[in-house]
């Protein structure tokens, strides 16, 4: 499609000339996201509505290229890399938030409003957006539409679909659809619950309507920290099994306290194995009594120290560290390859001291980062990605982490998707059968596989599974092969 005026032309007449990037030197910049994967797209095209948005489809669909979506690119598995080239129709210009409804506590906002932004605007009324990814300064609504975001406050309140009442889409032909409502009652196929986690595979979306929850009248932040990672992870049995469910239950190892520290200065001991960030909400008495609760768990496993954030400051330099520990990493390597998987949080502390063995085994740090609450493991190979053999070795330390948790009983991903880094394991947890159900749905939208091609279904020719393309092959025609 490369030199394809024709094209090019009449996406201009669309958007305006500004608003088409074609020129290789600015292409650049969109071909990646944050995982380990890049390809060059023919085309970015910025709209800046639905119509705009269903002009551009309709003319992808005439000339049978791809449309990748993207929003802020922060992705973590390779989802807005255009690996089959065509169009990246980049939603950021659609970044007004539509109304805020405080009676019925929605709001309605476009694909390409920050995450945290709707927060900020609804605070004025009291009111909140809870799903809360740590990349949630950058990250668009309409990315954590597709890839069903989570975050740290989602152990209590749940990942993005929860908090998705409907949504404007349009289809592979052009055409614009409303899934959802705005109420929380649906009738029906679930269609919006369908688009989201789809990783921009089905449709694109446009407008979103999202439920807002009442700021708690009270907040308590708490540090607990530990000489070892082992009484860490027993800690955080033990408020599980207490049957105590935090609003955030977050977990860092010692390289993770190492690089926020010296990045943040949150005030995380740096000879310390682990810590965890817990944080309760809700009425001021609950509160209280939920965070002595914790507070004594967590004492019976000998913390180093244990800390209660008692100012809105101290808790924000807390969470900043937290939520800042990804890019912190850089001062401990060039890259990291962060994976994404869950296990049942029974099995923390084997799974924990498992991936210590594979770090040893291909010869890389890997840091460890965890929604420790609900069992979401990140751990984040350190390396450099001049050196060949280590890009080789920290792919390689992935995918066995990911065999790691589908074998514990996790699954694959806890909320980054599968995207282009994990669809060569979907086999580890589907057959043949369950991924040629998965192909049909994608058929009945008839996106004609233009629609972010070569994602989420096994391809046989990436990363290191090479050996499982037979079951790959036998899903014929309907899958992105
Ligand atoms: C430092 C850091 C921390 C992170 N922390 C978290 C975390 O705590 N929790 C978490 O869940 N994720 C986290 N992520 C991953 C990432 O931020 C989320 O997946 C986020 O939802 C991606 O949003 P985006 O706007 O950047 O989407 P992009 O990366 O641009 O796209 C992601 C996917 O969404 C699709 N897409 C984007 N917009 C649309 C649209 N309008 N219609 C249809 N499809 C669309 C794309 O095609 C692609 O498949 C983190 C990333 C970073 C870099």
């Amino acid at each position: 499609m490369n030199g394809d005026k024709g094209l090019i032309g009449e996406l201009e007449a669309v958007v305006g000339t500004d608003y088409v990037v074609s020129r290789s030197q600015d292409l650049v910049v969109y071909e990646y996201d944050g995982s380990v994967d890049k390809a060059m797209p023919a085309a970015v095209v910025l709209p800046s509505s639905t119509d705009e948005v269903s002009a551009v489809v309709a003319i992808a669909a005439r000339h049978g290229v791809p449309v990748v979506a993207r929003g802020a690119g922060t992705g973590l598995s390779g989802g807005a890399v255009a690996q089959h080239g065509g169009i990246v129709l980049a939603v950021t210009r659609m970044n007004h938030i539509i109304e805020i409804d405080t009676i019925n506590s929605l709001a309605v906002v476009e694909p390409g409003v920050i995450n945290l932004d709707i927060s900020h605007a609804a605070a004025v009324h009291g009111l909140y957006f809870a799903p809360d990814p740590s990349s949630q300064r950058a990250c668009t609504i309409g990315g954590n539409v597709a890839e069903n975001s989570g975050g740290p406050h989602c152990l209590a309140y749940g990942v993005t679909t929860n908090h998705v009442l409907g949504m404007e889409v349009v289809f592979a032909d052009g055409s614009v659809h409303s899934l959802g409502d705005r109420t929380r009652e649906t009738v029906g196929y679930d269609l919006r619950g369908t688009i989201i986690g789809s990783e921009g595979t089905l449709a694109i979306v446009t407008k979103i309507v999202v439920r807002l929850l009442k700021e708690p009248e009270a907040v308590r932040t708490l540090l607990a920290v530990y000489s070892t990672i082992e009484d860490a992870s027993s800690a955080v049995s033990g408020i599980i099994a207490a049957g105590i469910v935090p609003a955030a239950l977050e977990m860092m190892d010692s390289l993770c306290i190492e690089a926020a520290e010296e990045s943040v200065h949150a005030g995380y001991p740096k000879g310390a194995g682990a810590v965890l960030l817990v944080e309760v909400d809700g009425l001021a008495e609950a509160v209280e009594e939920e965070a002595a609760e914790i507070e004594s768990v967590c004492q019976s496993f000998k913390p180093m120290e244990f800390r209660t954030a008692t100012d809105p400051a101290e808790r924000a330099r807390l969470w900043a560290a937290r939520k800042g520990v990804l890019g912190a990493l850089g001062r401990l390597a060039p890259n990291y390859y962060l994976v994404d998987g869950t296990i049942p949080r029974t099995r923390l502390l084997e799974v924990l001291s498992a991936i210590e063995e594979i770090s040893e085994s291909v010869d890389l740090p890997i840091a460890n980062l965890l929604h420790a609450g609900d069992g979401n493991l990140h751990p984040a190979v350190l390396f450099d990605e001049r050196d060949p053999d280590e890009l080789r070795r920290a792919l390689h330390a992935g995918g066995e982490i990911l065999k790691l948790c589908v074998a514990s009983g996790g699954v694959l991903s806890g909320e980054h998707g599968i995207g282009l880094e994990k669809q060569e394991y979907m086999p580890l947890m589907f057959s043949d059968a369950d991924m040629h159900a998965m192909a049909g749905l994608a058929d009945a939208f008839e996106t004609g596989g233009r629609f972010n091609p070569g994602k989420i279904f096994p391809t046989g020719h990436k990363h290191e599974l090479g050996s499982q393309a037979g079951s790959v092959s036998r899903l014929g025609a309907g899958a992105y092969l």
